[in-house]
C-alpha cells in the first residue's frame, strides 16, 4: 500500500496543501485541495504522474472541510462516478452548505469582537466559502473514530483528532506507524485552533485548544514513525515537534495572560494587542488564537471570566 503525497496550489497565506493518494484497491485519494483550476490541473497532474486517472478513484476521504482541503470533494466524487466521500461528522458547515453563520456571530459577539469586523468577517466568509462546493447529506458518509478503510492490501484506521476544527481525522498505517494527520500536525507551524461552534451544543463555543492537546498526545501514544502533514514536509520526529508544540502553546498561554489588564478585557481586546497588524483571515485567526488560549487557562483556573454585556470579559485570577 503505497502512499503518494501529491502538492497542490491553494490561493491562501498557508502555501500549497498536500493531497496523499493511497495507490492501492479501492484507489483513495484523501484530501483534494481548494477549487481552482490550477489546483485541479496540479491534481491531475499528480496523478497522471502515478498513471492514475480521476475515474479510476473510487473513495474520497477528507481529514476535514477547510476549503483548502475539500474544496474539490464534489467535483472529483462526480467524474470519479461512484466514488464514495468520507468526512467525520462534526465537520458540519461546509460540507453540507450549513456554515453556521448565526453561531459563529453569537461567538464572535461573546468574544467581544465589534459589529463592523463580524460584517468584515461574514463577507470575508462568503469569499472563502467559493472555493468548495458543498455536499449534500446523501454524497458522503460520516467518518468515525477507529473505523477501519481496508485496501486489497493493508488498511488505515480512523483516529479522531479535533482541535484544528471539532471534525478533524488522522490515517494510521499501523503496519509501520505512518500517520496521515492533515492540519493537526504541520512540520514548521503550530496549527491554529480554530474558533467554532461545539458541534454537540452549538450554543458553546468548541473547546478547541483543550482538545487539541489530548489530540496531540493521542497521536504520541501511537509512537508514529513518520507523519504526514496538510502542508509541508512530512514530520519524522514526533517527539520533537510534540515538546515543541506544547512549549509554543504554553508561552503563548503565558502572554495572553501578561497582556490582560487589572480592568480585564475580551478575547478581541488581546488579539489585536498580539497581532496589532493581522488583517483579513488573520484577524480571525488571532481572534480565534486569543479564545482558545484564554479558554484553556480559564480550565486551568489561572484567570477569571466574566459576562458583561453580553461580551466575555476576562480577569486575572
Ligand atoms: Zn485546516
Ligand atoms: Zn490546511
Amino acid at each position: 500500500m503505497k502512499i503518494v503525497p501529491i502538492s497542490v496550489p491553494t490561493p491562501f497565506y498557508v502555501g500549497p496543501v498536500n493531497v496523499y493518494l493511497v495507490k492501492e484497491e479501492p484507489l483513495t485519494l484523501i484530501d483534494t485541495g481548494p477549487k481552482t483550476r490550477e489546483a485541479s490541473e496540479a491534481l491531475k497532474e499528480g496523478l497522471r504522474r502515478e498513471r492514475v486517472r480521476v475515474s479510476d478513484i473510487k473513495r474520497i476521504v477528507l481529514t476535514h472541510a477547510h476549503e483548502d482541503h475539500c474544496g474539490l470533494a464534489k467535483q472529483l466524487r462526480d467524474e470519479a462516478k461512484d466514488a464514495e466521500v468520507f468526512v467525520h461528522g462534526w465537520e458540519t458547515g461546509h460540507r453540507a452548505a450549513r456554515l453556521e453563520y448565526d453561531e459563529h456571530r453569537v461567538l464572535l459577539e461573546r468574544a467581544g469582537v465589534p459589529a463592523e469586523d463580524i460584517a468584515a468577517l461574514r463577507r470575508m466568509y462568503e469569499g472563502v466559502r467559493k472555493y468548495a462546493d458543498a455536499l449534500e447529506d446523501h454524497e458522503h458518509a460520516e467518518l468515525e473514530d477507529d473505523d477501519e478503510l481496508r485496501f486489497e492490501r493493508g488498511s488505515l484506521r480512523v483516529v479522531h483528532t479535533p482541535g484544528h476544527t471539532p471534525g478533524s481525522c488522522s490515517f494510521l498505517r499501523e503496519a509501520d506507524r505512518t500517520i496521515i494527520a492533515g492540519d493537526c500536525v504541520l512540520k514548521r507551524i503550530t496549527p491554529n485552533p480554530v474558533l467554532s461552534p461545539d458541534p454537540v451544543d452549538p450554543t458553546r463555543r468548541f473547546r478547541s485548544l483543550a482538545e487539541y492537546l489530548v489530540s496531540l498526545a493521542r497521536l504520541r501514544s501511537l509512537s508514529p514513525t513518520l507523519v504526514y502533514g496538510g502542508h509541508g514536509e512530512p514530520v519524522e520526529d514526533y517527539e520533537e515537534l510534540f515538546h515543541r508544540y506544547l512549549r509554543a502553546i504554553n508561552e503563548r498561554q503565558a502572554e495572553v495572560i501578561r497582556l490582560l489588564p487589572k480592568t480585564g478585557a475580551t478575547a478581541w481586546d488581546i488579539s489585536r494587542e498580539m497581532f496589532p497588524g493581522a488583517d483579513d483571515v488573520h484577524r480571525f485567526l488571532a481572534v480565534s488564537e486569543a479564545v482558545a488560549h484564554l479558554d484553556l487557562a480559564h480550565s486551568e483556573n489561572k484567570i477569571a471570566l466574566e459576562l458583561s454585556d453580553g461580551r466575555e470579559v476576562y480577569r486575572k485570577a
